[in-house]
C-alpha cells in the first residue's frame, strides 16, 4: 500500500492513536509514561516523503508504537527526511536519536534547547546536582531533594545517547508551504512553533494546550524570568490568524484566543495565589499549601518546586513580593507591603 494522505481519516487501532491533519499527514499519539497519556507528534508530507515534528519519550512502549505506525502505513522510515524537535523535554526529545537511527534523517532543534540538550542530559551531566542544591536552598528537605535529583538521573538516562542535531536556521517546507519558524519561550527556552499564514496553521507544542496547563518553570543554566517570557510568547501568538492549532498533549485548538485568555487568568490566580502564602515562607512551604490537595512524587515535586520559583520571580520583578537569603544561603518570600501614607 502506498501511503498517501487522507487514506485514514481517524483511527484507534489497538494502542494506535491517529488522527488526519487537515492538508495532509498524521497526528499520531505515541504513549508517555506521564498522566497526559500521549505526545501527539505529527507525520507531514513532503512532495514524495514526509517530515516528523517530534519524537516521543525513549521507553519500550513508544518505540513499540512507532513501529505499529511504520506497519500499518506501510511506511518504510527511510522515506522521513526530517526530524524537527520542538525542545529538549524528553517526551519531544527522548526518541530522536532512536528515529535518527532509523531514518537517517536529520535532526533540528533551536540553538538554545540544543544547548539545553547538552547540558540537561549530556554525558557527565551535573543538572541533577544543580536542580537539588536549587531546591534546598528553596526548603526542600533533603530526603525529598535527593528523590529528586534520583529520579532526574534515572530520566536522563533514557536520553543517552543523544543523536546529532543540527541548528534549526532555516523556514522548513513540507505539506506544499513554507512554514515560519516562531521562537516562543517560556515552557522552555528554545521552544518552537511552525507557523503557516495562508492556510492558518501552527504546531504549537507544548507552547499552548487544552485541558492541561503547560508547566513554565526555572531551572538552573535556563532563563530566570521564563512567566514573562511565556506571557510574550502568548501575545506574540494571539496577533496570529490561526484557524487550527495543532499540540503536543491533549486536543487541537480552534479558539486560540480564548485559551490564551484562559491560561493568563490560570497564572494570574496562581500568582494571588503564592503571593499572599509569601510570608517570610520558603517556596517548599508555598507548593505544599497550593498542591496540597494532591499527593506529588519526586517528579511531580521537582514541577512543583520549579514552577513555584518561577512564579516568585514574577512576582519580585513586578514588585509584589520580595526575596530574602540567609547566611546559609535559604531564600525565604514576603509580601512587598505598601509603606503607608
Ligand atoms: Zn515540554
Ligand atoms: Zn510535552
Amino acid at each position: 500500500m502506498r501511503l498517501t494522505s487522507g487514506q485514514i481519516n481517524s483511527q484507534e487501532a489497538g494502542k494506535l492513536n491517529f488522527t488526519k491533519v487537515e492538508g495532509g499527514g498524521y497526528r499520531i499519539g505515541i504513549p508517555v509514561p506521564f498522566p497526559m497519556q500521549y505526545v501527539y507528534c505529527y507525520l507531514l508530507p513532503k512532495e514524495d516523503a514526509f517530515v516528523l515534528i517530534d519524537t516521543g519519550y525513549n521507553y519500550r512502549k513508544a518505540r513499540e508504537a512507532w513501529e505499529e505506525v511504520f506497519r500499518e502505513l506501510s511506511l518504510s522510515p527511510g522515506r522521513i527526511e526530517a526530524i524537527f524537535v520542538t525542545h529538549f523535554h524528553p517526551d519531544h526529545s527522548g526518541l530522536a536519536d532512536w528515529m535518527q537511527n532509523k531514518t537517517g534523517a536529520p535532526v533540528y532543534m533551536h540553538t538554545l534547547d540544543l544547548q539545553m540538550m547538552e547540558q540537561v542530559w549530556g554525558e557527565g551531566s551535573i543538572q541533577s546536582q544543580r536542580i537539588r542544591v536549587m531546591a534546598e536552598r528553596h526548603g526542600v528537605p533533603e530526603t525529598l531533594s535527593k528523590e529528586i535529583a534520583l529520579h532526574m538521573d534515572k530520566m536522563a538516562e533514557t536520553m543517552r545517547p543523544l543523536p546529532s542535531i543540527q541548528k534549526l536556521d532555516h523556514e522548513p517546507v513540507f505539506m506544499g508551504r513554507q512554514w515560519k519558524v516562531l521562537l516562543t519561550p517560556g515552557h522552555s527556552d528554545g521552544m518552537f512553533c511552525l507557523y503557516e499564514e495562508s492556510t492558518g496553521t501552527i504546531f504549537l507544542s507544548d507552547l499552548i494546550l487544552d485541558p492541561i496547563t503547560p508547566n513554565i518553570s526555572v531551572w538552573p543554566g535556563t532563563s530566570q524570568r521564563p512567566l514573562h517570557e511565556y506571557f510574550e510568547s502568548l501575545e506574540k501568538i494571539r496577533e496570529l490568524p490561526i484557524n487550527i492549532a495543532y499540540t503536543a498533549h491533549g486536543n487541537p485548538i480552534y479558539h486560540v484566543k480564548e485559551r490564551i485568555d484562559e491560561l493568563i487568568k490560570h497564572h494570574e490566580k496562581r500568582l494571588s495565589a503564592m503571593e499572599t502564602l509569601a510570608d517570610h515562607s520558603t517556596v517548599y512551604q508555598i507548593a505544599s499549601a497550593i498542591f496540597s490537595h494532591r499527593k506529588l512524587n519526586p517528579h511531580q515535586w521537582r514541577f512543583a518546586i520549579a514552577e513555584t520559583i518561577a512564579h516568585m520571580h514574577y512576582l519580585e520583578e513586578e514588585g509584589r513580593v520580595k526575596h530574602i537569603t540567609d547566611k546559609h544561603g535559604a531564600i525565604t518570600y514576603q509580601q512587598n507591603h505598601q509603606p503607608a501614607t
